[in-house]
Parts: C-alpha cells; sequence; structure tokens
C-alpha cells in the first residue's frame, strides 16, 4: 500500500499530463499513431530538459497541454505530433532536418510554420495593423494546422499567464484580443475565440473583471428561479406539440457581457435582465416549426428576429434568434438551431474532423479545411449572400500573397512573387526611383530579391540613383511597371533635350552665335521647316542623335548677319570637345566594348535614336565607326567626377584552390567592387577569367592592377579593351 502511494506521489505532472493525452487519443487513432506522439513526447522531454515556465513547472508541460487541447479537437496524428515538438526549433538545438528525419517531412514543416508565425508575434504591432497581421498569420501558415496548434499554444500560455509581471499580462492579452481571437472567430471556432477572450479580459482589467464576476454571480443566484419556471413552461408547450428537442438556459460570458455594457454604455442590470435559452433541434424543419411555438407562447419583440439559417453568418453561423416577452415581463432571448449547427458554431472548422471522423481518410487534414470552406461556399451560396467572405479567405488560406514589413512595422501586402523593387514602389514611387539596394531582415540583397513573408525590408535610396530599364524583368505589380516607365520616359526626354542644347549651343558659338540670340520668328519659321513642334522637340532630336548639330546650326546660321565665320563642315578642329562625366545617364553612355573610364581617351560618336556613344580611341569598334560615318565628335572626361566605372581585365591564374579568393579580397582592398566574372578557360594548371570591376579612373585601375601582379598565383594580367 505504502508503495503504490509513494509512486503515485513521485509521478511528475508531465506524466500525467501524458496519461491523459495518450487516454484522448486512444478514443480516435490507433496504437501507432499514439506511438509516434510518445516517441515525439520523449523527444521534446529530453530536448527541453532543464528549462521551466515561468511557474515552475518542466517546460515539456506546455506543450503537452497544447496537444492536449488539440487531442480534445481530435486533431491528427502528424498534428499532435508538430504541438508536442512546437518550440523545439525555436528553444533547442534541435534542428527542422533532425525533426523531418524522425518524424517526416511534414511534421517539421508543421514545426517549422509555428516557429515563424512565433517569431512574428515577438514584433510589436499597433493596433490598426491588427487585420494585416491576422491577414499576414493566414497568409504564412500554409498550412491550417499551423494556425490551429498556434491557436491551442496562445491559449495554454493565456491560461498560466499568472504568474507574468502585469504590464507584460496586459500586451500579451490586447495581442490575443487583436489576432487571435478574432482569427479563431474567422475560422468558426467559437469554443477557443470565447476562452481567449474571457482569459484575455481577466488579465487586461482584472478589477473589472472580479467586480462584474461577482456581480453576475450574485444576479445568478437570485434569476435560478424564473430561469426554471421559464424553461419548464418552454419544455412542457414543445412537448404538447410533439417535437422532440433539447432546452438549456444559457450563460452568457463575461467578456460579452462587458462588451455589451461598454459600447451601449448600459448598467449590468440592463444587459443581464434578458434570459437566454437555446433550442436543439435534429433538423431544420423542426427549427422553424420551434419558433412558431416559441412566438406563440411569449410576444416576439418586433425587429428582434434574425434568420441566420437561410441568412448564415460570414463564417457560418447557423440560428434562428428571436426575443420574447417573459412572464413578470422579462425579455428572453431563444436561439434555436439543429445539434449539427451548433457543432459547427463550437468548433468551425475543427467540427469537420472531430464529428466526421468515420470515414478512413480521416487523417488527410487538408481536405478537412477543403470541406469546411466548400461548405462554407454552400451555406453562402444558398443564402444568396455576398462571397467576397469566402474569397477573401481562400485568398488568406492559399495565399497568393506576401506580408512584408517596413522598418517602421507598417505592413505592405504584395502579390506572391514580388520584389524588392516592388516593394520600393509601394512605399512611395519616389522610394521606388531611387532604391539601389536593400536589406531584408539586415542582411544585404540584391534588388531583383523574391520577397517573402515576415520579411523586414528597409530599402537603401541614393540621390544619383535612378530606375533602371532591366527591372521591368523584376517587378509584378503595376505601380512598380508605371513607375518605371513613367520615369525612363520622361528621364530620357529631359536628358535629351539638354543634350541637345548642349551640342546646339557647341556649334553655334564656332559660328559666334547663340541660341538665345536668334530671331524668334527665323526660328519658328525653321521649326516649321523641320516639322517640329516647338524648339525642346528639336532639341531632344539632336540628343537622340537623329540630327546632326553642327547641320542645324548650319541651318540656323544660314542668312544669320551675325555668323561671321566661314562655315566648314569637316574643321572639327576648331570645335571645343563635349565634356562628360560619364554618369549622364541614358542618352550619353559607356561603350560596353573598351569600357573607357576617366583618364582614357575618347571619341563619342552618334547613335540614331539614342544619343551618344563613348569608346576608348583605342577601340577597334570605335575606329571602325570613325572611317565610316562622320558624325562623330570630340569629348573628353569632366574634371569633376564622382563615380564608378566598370571595367573588364583579363587574368590568367595558377588553377588552384582560394586563387579567386584572393584575387577577390585584393580588388575589395582597393575599395573596387566586382560586377561580375567569367571563367573563359581553364586546365589544370591555369585558368583565365574576364572580371568586370568598378573603378574611379585610370589611377585606381592602376592600383589595381600593379596590386594583382605582386600575387604569385597571377600570370598574366591585361585590361579587355575590345
Ligand atoms: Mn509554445
Amino acid at each position: 500500500m505504502l508503495e503504490i502511494a509513494d509512486t503515485i506521489e513521485r509521478e511528475l505532472p508531465q506524466d500525467k499530463l501524458v496519461r491523459r493525452l495518450c487516454t484522448i487519443l486512444s478514443s480516435y487513432l490507433d496504437q501507432a499513431q499514439i506511438d509516434q506522439c510518445v516517441q515525439a513526447y520523449e523527444l521534446g522531454a529530453i530536448a527541453h530538459a532543464g528549462q521551466f515556465r515561468k511557474s515552475g513547472e518542466a517546460y515539456i508541460c506546455h506543450p503537452v497541454s497544447v496537444a492536449i487541447t488539440l487531442a480534445e479537437m481530435h486533431m491528427d496524428a502528424n498534428g499532435i505530433t508538430a504541438a508536442i515538438l512546437h518550440d523545439v526549433i525555436e528553444d533547442t538545438p534541435i534542428s527542422k532536418k533532425e525533426l523531418a528525419k524522425q518524424f517526416g517531412t511534414e511534421v517539421a514543416e508543421l514545426v517549422d510554420g509555428v516557429t515563424k508565425l512565433t517569431k512574428i508575434d515577438t514584433k510589436s504591432h499597433a493596433e490598426a495593423q491588427a487585420e494585416n497581421v491576422r491577414k499576414m498569420f493566414l497568409a504564412m501558415a500554409n498550412d491550417l494546422r499551423v494556425i490551429i496548434v498556434k491557436l491551442a499554444d496562445r491559449l495554454h500560455n493565456m491560461q498560466t499567464l499568472g504568474v507574468m509581471p502585469p504590464p507584460k499580462k496586459r500586451r500579451i492579452a490586447r495581442e490575443t484580443l487583436d489576432i487571435y481571437a478574432p482569427i479563431a472567430n474567422r475560422l468558426g471556432m467559437n469554443n477557443i475565440r470565447q476562452k481567449l477572450e474571457a482569459l484575455s479580459f481577466e488579465a487586461m482589467y482584472p478589477m473589472r473583471h472580479a467586480v462584474l464576476n461577482n456581480a453576475v454571480k450574485k444576479a445568478r443566484g437570485n434569476r435560478r428561479k424564473i430561469v426554471d419556471i421559464i424553461e419548464s413552461s418552454i419544455k412542457n408547450r414543445l412537448e404538447q406539440a410533439g417535437i422532440n428537442c433539447d432546452v438549456a438556459g444559457r450563460e452568457k460570458n463575461l467578456y460579452s457581457i462587458y462588451k455589451k455594457m461598454l459600447s451601449k454604455r448600459i448598467p449590468l442590470a440592463a444587459v443581464f435582465d434578458v434570459y437566454a435559452f437555446r433550442i436543439f433541434c435534429d433538423d431544420v424543419d423542426t427549427c422553424y416549426r420551434v419558433l412558431g411555438v416559441m412566438h406563440n407562447l411569449y410576444k416576439p419583440f418586433p425587429g428582434r428576429f434574425k434568420d441566420y439559417i437561410a441568412l448564415p453568418k460570414a463564417n457560418g453561423y447557423q440560428s434562428l434568434h428571436s426575443v420574447l416577452m417573459g412572464p413578470y415581463g422579462v425579455p428572453i432571448e431563444v436561439q434555436i438551431r439543429t445539434h449539427e449547427m451548433h457543432r459547427m458554431s463550437e468548433s468551425g472548422i475543427a467540427a469537420h474532423w472531430l464529428y466526421k471522423s468515420d470515414d478512413n481518410k480521416a487523417e488527410k487534414f487538408q481536405d478537412h479545411a477543403n470541406e469546411w470552406l466548400r461548405d462554407l461556399l454552400e451555406i453562402q451560396k444558398s443564402a444568396g449572400d455576398s462571397l467576397e467572405f469566402i474569397d477573401n479567405l481562400k485568398v488568406d488560406l492559399f495565399s497568393q500573397e506576401v506580408f512584408v514589413f517596413t522598418p517602421q512595422g507598417a505592413i505592405i501586402k504584395l502579390p506572391h512573387g514580388a520584389s524588392i523593387i516592388d516593394f520600393a514602389y509601394a512605399v512611395h514611387t519616389d522610394v521606388g526611383n531611387a532604391c539601389v539596394s536593400a536589406r531584408i531582415d539586415k542582411q544585404l540583397v540584391p534588388l531583383q530579391t523574391k520577397l517573402e513573408n515576415g520579411f523586414t525590408v528597409e530599402v537603401i535610396t541614393a540621390t544619383w540613383a535612378r530606375p533602371n530599364p532591366l527591372w521591368l524583368n523584376y517587378v509584378l505589380t503595376a505601380k512598380a511597371r508605371s513607375g518605371i516607365r513613367n520615369y525612363l520616359k520622361h528621364f530620357k526626354q529631359q536628358e535629351a533635350i539638354s543634350l541637345g542644347r548642349r551640342l546646339l549651343e557647341k556649334e553655334l558659338h564656332v559660328l559666334h552665335l547663340h541660341l538665345e540670340d536668334i530671331d524668334k520668328d527665323k526660328l519658328q519659321a525653321l521649326l516649321q521647316i523641320m516639322a517640329k513642334p516647338s524648339l525642346d522637340d528639336l532639341l531632344e532630336d539632336i540628343g537622340l542623335g537623329n540630327q546632326m548639330p553642327f547641320l542645324v546650326a548650319k541651318h540656323i546660321a544660314q542668312d544669320d548677319i551675325h555668323a561671321t565665320v566661314k562655315l566648314d563642315d569637316n574643321d572639327q578642329t576648331q570645335k571645343q570637345p563635349l565634356v562628360i562625366k560619364g554618369t549622364e545617364g541614358m542618352v550619353i553612355t559607356l561603350a560596353k566594348c573598351c569600357r573607357p573610364i576617366p583618364g582614357d581617351p575618347i571619341i563619342g560618336y552618334f547613335n540614331p535614336g539614342k544619343g551618344i556613344v563613348v569608346h576608348h580611341h583605342e577601340c577597334r569598334n570605335s575606329s571602325l565607326v570613325r572611317k565610316k560615318q562622320t558624325n562623330w565628335l570630340d569629348v573628353e572626361w569632366s574634371k569633376d567626377l564622382d563615380g564608378d566605372f566598370p571595367v573588364e581585365i583579363r587574368l590568367e591564374v595558377l588553377n588552384q584552390r582560394g586563387s579567386l579568393a584572393t584575387i577577390a579580397s585584393t580588388i575589395s582592398e582597393l575599395n573596387s567592387n566586382i560586377e561580375n566574372v567569367t571563367v573563359v578557360d581553364q586546365d589544370d594548371r591555369i585558368c583565365i577569367d574576364l572580371i568586370t570591376l568598378t573603378v574611379k579612373d585610370r589611377v585606381h585601375l592602376a592600383k589595381i592592377m600593379r596590386r594583382l601582379k605582386e600575387l604569385s598565383i597571377v600570370l598574366k594580367l591585361t585590361r579587355v579593351k575590345a
């Protein structure tokens, strides 16, 4: 006897919980599935060993309690397994991989999903964003079980809030009311929702809760007699009518009483002075018959009848509601529904595997989720109601959207597959136009990176930055697309006009003329001949290389008395070269073949429709151009330059481990970035690479090349000029 008492006494709380869990599981799972859950417990107990809850209990008690809640809903074996292990990735050294190895990828994915949600709710959220956070939660969990495990997790955390300091309690309770309770509501899980609300109410307003609780208890005692009288007269009347159904007095929960008092500004007595009953029937027909009997027994209050059977609520809730004038003038609220409707209203999506687990495919969770959605759709259709809610929910559950944070914690919603550029334009067109790179969760990433749910995205902008036409390949949203297009169009136009003006002024200068001194009428006549609506159109055309500036200048000068210099088309020598910075943008571009950099001798030529392309003097392409065409012009580098210019070098390197890394670090030590590396050829001994790097100018490049040549692994090094 003594021995037995001893063992019972020594039983740990977690052992007791596991026994309870197994008892529940045995009512709907087979032995192999139960064994898997026990294995999960054994792994979890070892993993969490030495960790304790604030209450002093071993940590493992928490996940097992969560699993018990879910087992009571008849969650499938993998869901229970994941619930038992839901904190191991976050809080213990066990990895997702290890979980996958022992319990399969499904369990590992579920645990990973819960972990991701857990990470989100540690951020602070403005109340106004609650709807977006809820959507984000639903979108992130591509498996509904993740959400349901998370709800059960939150429920247990709320049940064990007691030991937390009050401010933390309030914060968690607020979050529960803003995020979790509405999600439970959306999934039709009223049971969980009410529990979450009740616990949050108590945690947030302990005094109000205590006062209200006492008052309600007292009132309840006083009302007992009236409730009994009403209940028996309802039962009697229904019996007389030959209707078989169950009647139950309904206790309103404290939080809904409190909300009603608050929103309607009425005292407790006014809320509580209502006697509520539920009547459960076998089928829909009986519900309406019961309604008739009830309206016959007590007079209904006008305007207080609601038929949620014909017109269900958005989350599928169905019932008949009516308020009646009872004996002694007390108002009576009745809710009439079928048992099936009641189950749906209590458990929502969970009802589908809780009450329909008789078939063999009971373990297919997603089927149940879909079935629930279909039912909801069916209910809504028959009600002829707007399907918008379902559409929203479907989007939420099988998501085509991603939700990401700005650094300030605001949430931005984008289509699935959107990039950082989409994000930047979603924040503001100016941000999009000036973005150069971004950080995701503090890590630098390229702009074309695709966004995933829960990322915190910080866009880095620069005043000199401008949209790149290539971005159009990476964007999905209309806003980004039109933003880029508009900018490019407008920008190219502006650039072309200003370049055209510079070129024309330069040519006129040779003729001792100035654009602003030209007679307006003469200019107008010229524009008419050239079929240009305005001077800007003409300048744009020049800038784009469609009109040769010296020909236009010649036209203008033809009969101008101020033009004193004899015209000589080929006399380029007396003209000043066009000064360029190389970073002008779209109408002055540096040739890709020879990649000229500041300090190089350069030459420009007109490329119709595109403006001026600048080549290295030694570029083979440029000398061809020079021979063939006359539309070239002298250009020279501006004195004040500030930019990174790409240049290409060809390297022959010993083919050995680490040589590329050595080269890369040498280059970056000298403040240069590698833009591209191509391996042209290699054998066992030698590797030939083409490297594109950025430099400030020739001096900078020379320094880098000198340093590279000093490396013992570098055999040969040349700059590529076409
Ligand atoms: Mn947890």
